[in-house]
């Protein structure tokens, strides 16, 4: 599966992001070897990191995030033949994304001699549910145990025409936004395609989203949208995130409308046009800066591809026009990216480009340099934004009682095992400072 499991040589406590060194390393997953320099004061702000690869596992394979074709060529693999193969995958998949079936014994149109040996030589395997808290707004965060026993946060966000899911596609994060807690986790490996498309079903489970035969399923989908904006950077595990895509995509896996779907990327601009021809869902640009000297501060891997770059990327973007249009994401932070000379930069670096920007009250947690600008600020710099004509959501911050919000997705597992005292005390005190 060309899974790989990243061991992290110990990186130094950041330094106030806004005065580190101009070491301009960027460790990521495509980087072949680590950095074998002594680690200063001066240290890179990115995290090095040593790919290793992983035992693949002994057990049978798990069906679950394998594409129309994986599938098609495991049956063979096992002895279906060739001709019903793919008949059967798409009656499996129908089976376990629609129906939400997990035993193949429950799987009536296969002939039960079938059924047994689907047993024998395969398993339906999802994340683990290790525990649930639901926010005063309806918020829901889960906490999801994966192989090697990882564990990842998932949040679903209801709101009145929709509900979405924010995903994870990596355990931590190879790039350290300084914004980010998400980029201060050290351990890092790619999510394989059963993880990532396992943590939809994880929620639909709770949700009690599957259909019951004879009775008439809702209008509206309680999970209609899926965003992947949890942890990790999407475009670094491509293949894991693609797969799973296209599972959830296809009319016989999760049937999500690919307009309903947003992947979120820091910048990684050469693999924007793969992420269009090959996955084709909404796009999401974790911009956050409208100069390349700040941007190098808040999201490193501008060093590498820098705003000019980045734009060129997205104006190339497949089918974009008014109906698909490209999200810039803006976290907004007192003094830093702010003020109105930033939203008339911004308007101007996007334009021609079919957009529209959600700003993001920054999230804070223990430890940052950064603080949210004030509301009078997010207000004024919307307003420029929405002058020159582009819809300019500010994004609520939703589940701060539980921790759910973006960029607080690691504060949240260490805090898990503290006291319910605690953490209140703990949640009031950021959202007063906040
Ligand atoms: N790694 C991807 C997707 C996950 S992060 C990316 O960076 O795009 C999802 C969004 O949350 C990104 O726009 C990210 O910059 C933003 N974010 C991260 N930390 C945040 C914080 N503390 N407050 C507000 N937004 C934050
Ligand atoms: Fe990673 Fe995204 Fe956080 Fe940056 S903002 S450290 S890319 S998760």
């Amino acid at each position: 599966m060309g899974e790989v499991a990243l061991a992290l040589i110990p990186a130094p406590a950041r330094a106030n992001p806004l005065e580190s060194g101009g070491d301009s390393y960027m460790g990521s997953q495509t980087d072949p070897k680590p950095c074998d320099r002594v680690m200063t004061p001066n240290a890179p702000i990115t995290q090095d990191v040593l790919t290793i690869p992983r035992k693949l596992t002994q057990g049978k394979p798990n069906i679950v995030g394998l594409t129309r074709e994986g599938l098609r060529a495991a049956l063979i693999a096992h002895g279906t033949p060739d001709r019903q193969a793919k008949m059967r995958a798409g009656q499996i998949w129908q089976w376990i994304y629609q129906w939400g079936v997990r035993d193949f014994q429950a799987m009536t149109n296969l002939a039960k001699a079938y059924r047994a040996e689907l047993a024998e030589n395969f398993v339906v395997e999802i994340p683990e549910l290790v525990s649930k808290q639901v926010s005063l707004d309806g918020t829901r965060k889960y906490l999801v145990r994966i192989a090697g026993g990882h564990e990842v946060e998932v949040v679903y966000i209801p709101e009145t025409d929709r509900g979405t899911l924010c995903i994870s596609s990596q355990v931590g994060c190879t790039l350290t936004c300084s914004f980010c807690h998400t980029g201060t986790q050290k351990l890092v490996r790619n999510l394989t395609p059963a993880e990532i498309v396992g943590q939809i079903l994880v929620c639909r489970d709770d949700l009690g989203e599957w259909p019951v035969a004879g009775v008439r399923p809702p209008e509206r989908r309680l999970l209609s949208n899926v965003v992947l904006m949890g942890m990790g950077e999407p475009l670094y595990n491509f293949e894991g995130v693609r797969d799973a895509m296209l599972v959830a995509m296809d009319g016989d896996g999760l049937s999500l409308s690919r307009r309903r779907i947003t992947l979120s990327t820091s910048g990684v601009a050469p693999l924007i046009p793969r992420a269009g021809a090959e996955i084709g869902t909404l796009l999401a640009i974790s911009l956050h800066a409208t100069t390349d000297d700040v941007r190098d501060q808040l999201v490193p891997i501008n060093r590498k591809w820098n705003i000019a770059a980045l734009l060129d990327a997205c104006r190339a973007y497949p089918g974009l026009g008014n109906a698909n249009r490209i999200t810039f994401e803006y976290v907004m932070l007192k003094g830093v990216n702010d003020s109105d000379a930033d939203a008339r930069r911004l308007v101007k670096l996007i334009a021609g480009i079919p957009a529209k920007i959600n700003l993001i009250p920054f999230n804070t947690w223990p430890g940052t340099v950064y603080e949210r600008s004030s509301w009078e600020r997010i207000e004024a710099f919307a307003e420029i934004v929405n002058r020159a004509g582009y819809a300019s959501p500010v994004r609520t911050p939703r589940g701060q009682d539980i921790l759910a919000a973006c960029g607080q997705l690691k504060s949240a597992t260490e805090r898990g095992r503290r006291s319910a005292a605690q953490v209140a005390a703990q949640v009031a005190a950021e959202i007063g400072g906040a």
